[in-house]
């Protein structure tokens, strides 16, 4: 053989005094094919060869055959013999003497230097005889080593390029901060001050230094030289029915993704010899960065049930000797190690597989927002009759001024939102019931008289204490909450509106439903918003119950008296609008007697969180008030509780609720803020008195219900898109997987001003020299 050494001569030596054990196996070909019975290799404990793998992908392409079919096991010889034939023939007229003189060398792991920027990318050091091999074979050679391209490391990897330029230039780092890059388990930070006295480095040298370090952890985190990212690459490039060579931990296996439309999984080939005899396990899923998480598959790709359970060997018995021959020999010491090492990986493989789960639905999200704009273009063409309308009726003229519509199908492609009323009381229920079943401890008829945060503790009307781990303050914008965070009693001003809540029962809803006017009006259209327009007033009213009823709200300016929802209602609705419409006289008429609720105008907290303890949070209308009668209010309230749910779901330590409770903060305010400014805003369109503004307001909607290309602002359909295309829960998952855990990781605190303060790291003096 061309070209061997004295090393190779040595490794082919090793490799005559080695046997390898065949092991029968059925597979088809190729997708269409019927399956047929193959003998691949199996190897011993030294580790996967690369050449067995070379050679058991040209065994189940039917390319070679061992024979004769009694030979039971193989040796390097024959093995070789057989692939040089196959080369020649399947070459002829090309120069393969670089091809089959790597040969010798693919038992050993194989140095190909992959590139972590694409998965069939390579650039092995030398003459490059290996990709020769792969490529005269007609074997496909790829890896899963892949930076992804969301991390910090990407743009200093897409520079380096490859795993030897990589790690030449570690060296160098590590040489330029005198040896603390490589044998320090701490990633080096670096001052950056260029006026340091001790400053050794100019800014290239600093800059590879920093660029070293994120290689070194990129490096460090992908040990097993597959990473999620190329994973998910790999199985969504592969053809289905593919056999390729896969490189991984400087060795090579077979990988083979499936023909099953159901089952886009990618399987390597089992061959380690202690499977033998086991014919259920056949594939391995590749299902992680390190098989910690794998199942094993036979011929028919179906779940293995080998006798000995998760270490499957030849049976129960030898797999529990082999396990506790392994652990045997481990000091009590190594056995924690281990352990831990363990832990520790799970954790990174479930970081890794949400991550990626993240990003695809990062993906889903971008294409449910695209899909939302064709809808919206769509909506536009055909101008539907809506079923969820807002029909708005100017007061004094009774003339209609249009719909404002929630089309049941942008809604749906909105993430699924859905719009609905439910009264007070049931909605109480509701939750009554679901705090319940979690298993909440709930007391009623407790007035809290004061909170003391730094203590944690409550005190009640009745004298009695409670302490708490967290304090959360859910007591609506008057309680004592929002006054024990802001640090001030309320300074909340009254707006000038005040909107007053009454009841049209179901009776009178028929009745007003013909004032409304018209046949195509009387339609009685489930979960439509009714709104009048009046000069400096507005009513609005829509199903509250099945039986009918609705509520009614009207806002109106200020009557200078304070009310609360607790009051008796006592407000003459008809007294209070005094002589309008005739068709409005009526309707107002039908209505019960109403509550006044004063619209205040809130300050705007800029924490939601007790600063001093870090331990008492506001949330609903006690953190973002909202005029009474809005309609976002209770989604807002609802989502503000399951992210927090979400968040404290990951609760494993105290230490890490200061962290939530910012972090939750992070992740309302802003969406809060907008739902309540558009509901200010409403409220104060709702009451403009004649002129100008109002008669933009009522063109605005009469465009509205005329020509949908208009800008219309406040009413476009943007409003839904977004209101509705928002899932609260991944919202808080989102921000525990990219700010949560590595605020964790790095012991990081984020402080009031969305500083963070980091509580240990460890410092290496290197420094510009200018
Ligand atoms: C009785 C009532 C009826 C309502 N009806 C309607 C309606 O029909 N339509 C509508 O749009 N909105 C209504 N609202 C307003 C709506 O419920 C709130 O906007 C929304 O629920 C906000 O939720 P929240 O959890 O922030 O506060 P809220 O639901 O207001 O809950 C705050 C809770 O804290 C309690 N609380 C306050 N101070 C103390 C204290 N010192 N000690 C002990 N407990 C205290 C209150 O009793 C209340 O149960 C009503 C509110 C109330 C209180």
């Amino acid at each position: 053989m061309a070209g061997t050494d004295n090393q190779e001569n040595a490794s082919v030596q090793a490799s005559l005094e080695e046997v390898w054990y065949l092991k029968e196996i059925s597979f088809r070909s190729t997708p269409h094919s019927a399956p047929r019975r193959f003998r691949v290799i199996t190897q011993n404990f030294n580790g996967p060869c690369s050449f067995i793998a070379i050679c058991n992908i040209l065994i189940l392409r039917g390319d070679i055959e061992i024979q004769p079919v009694e030979r039971t096991s193989v040796s390097y010889e024959i093995l070789a013999q057989l692939v040089g034939e196959y080369l020649l023939a399947a070459s002829s007229g090309v120069d393969t003497s670089a091809a089959l003189s790597i040969m010798p060398v693919t038992r050993k792991g194989m140095d190909l230097n992959p590139l972590f920027t694409g998965i069939t990318s390579f650039r092995p050091a030398g003459e490059g005889g290996e990709l020769k091999l792969f490529e005269h074979a007609g074997i496909q050679l790829m890896h899963g080593w892949l930076v992804d391209p969301s991390s910090p490391e990407h743009p200093v990897l897409l520079r380096v390029e490859d795993y030897d330029t990589a790690v030449n230039l570690i060296a160098e780092a590590d040489h330029l901060s005198r040896g603390q890059l490589v044998t320090s388990e701490e990633y080096p930070s670096i001052t950056t001050e260029s006026n340091t006295p001790n400053a050794v480095l100019t800014p290239e040298e600093y800059q590879k230094v920093e660029d070293a370090i994120l290689i070194r952890r990129f490096l460090d985190s992908t040990s097993s030289q597959l990473t999620y990212h190329g994973l998910f690459t790999l199985a969504s490039s592969l053809e289905p029915g593919a056999l390729v060579a896969l490189f991984r931990n400087s060795h090579l296996s077979v990988l083979y993704k499936s023909t099953n439309p159901d089952d886009n999984a990618l399987y390597t080939l089992v061959t380690d010899q202690v499977f033998m005899r086991e014919p259920s396990v056949v594939w391995e899923r590749l299902e992680d960065v390190d098989g910690g998480w794998s199942t094993f598959v036979d011929s028919d790709f179906v779940r293995s049930s080998p006798a000995g359970g998760d270490y499957a060997g030849e049976t129960a018995e030898s797999a529990l000797a082999a396990l506790e021959g392994d652990m045997g020999a481990m000091t009590l010491e190594e056995r924690a190690d281990h352990e831990l090492a363990r832990q520790l990986q799970s954790q990174e493989n479930e970081r890794a597989h949400e991550l990626e789960a993240e990003r695809q639905r990062e993906t889903a999200e971008r294409e449910q927002q695209e899909r939302f704009a064709q809808m919206t273009r769509e909506a536009k063409e055909t101008r539907e009759v809506q079923k969820k309308d807002r029909k708005t009726k100017k007061g004094e003229g009774g003339q209609s001024l249009g719909k404002h519509t929630y089309q049941d199908e942008i809604l749906q492609e909105t993430g699924g939102g859905e719009w609905f009323f439910v009264s007070h009381t049931d909605l109480r229920g509701i939750l009554y019931t679901a705090a319940k079943t979690a298993g909440a401890d709930i007391r009623t008829g407790c007035d809290v008289t004061a909170i003391d945060p730094m203590s944690r503790q409550v005190t009640l009307a009745n004298g009695e204490i409670v302490t708490a781990d967290i304090i959360v303050g859910a007591d609506g914008p008057g309680g004592h909450g929002r006054e024990t965070v802001a640090g001030h009693p309320d300074a909340s001003t009254p707006a000038g509106i005040t909107m007053y809540n009454a009841t049209l029962p179901a009776k009178a809803v028929q009745e007003v439903d013909e004032i409304r006017g018209g046949p195509a009006e009387t339609e009685v259209v489930q979960n439509a918003v009714y709104v009048w327009y009046g000069d400096g007033y507005c009513l609005y009213d829509y199903p509250m119950n099945p039986k009918g009823d609705h509520a009614l709200h009207v806002y109106g300016p200020d009557d200078g008296q304070d009310g609360s929802w607790h009051d008796k209602p006592t407000v003459s609705l008809a007294n209070l609008l005094g002589d309008v419409e005739p068709k409005l006289a009526n309707f107002v008429q039908s209505a019960s007697p109403a509550v006044r609720l004063r619209i205040r105008n809130y300050e705007e907290l800029e924490d939601w969180i007790h600063e001093d303890s870090e331990r008492m949070l506001i949330i609903g209308e006690a953190a973002h008030p909202f005029p009474p009668g809005s309609l976002q209010t209770f989604a807002m309230c609802l989502e503000d509780a399951a992210v927090l749910g979400k968040l404290f779901s990951h609760l494993k330590s105290e230490e890490q609720i200061p962290n939530f409770l910012w972090g939750f903060q992070d992740i309302r305010q802003e969406r809060c803020k907008m739902a309540q400014e558009r509901e200010v805003h409403r409220a104060r369109l709702f009451t403009l008195k004649n002129g100008p503004e109002q008669e933009e307001r009522d063109n605005v909607l009469r465009v509205l219900n005329n020509d949908e290309d208009a800008d219309l602002g406040l009413y476009s359909l943007e409003e839904p898109r977004v209101l509705f295309a928002y899932d609260c829960e991944e919202q808080g998952e989102e921000w525990w997987q990219s700010w949560g855990l590595l605020r964790e990781r790095s012991h990081q605190t984020r402080t009031k001003d969305g500083e963070v303060k980091v509580a240990m790291h460890v410092e290496v003096k290197a420094a510009h020299s200018s």
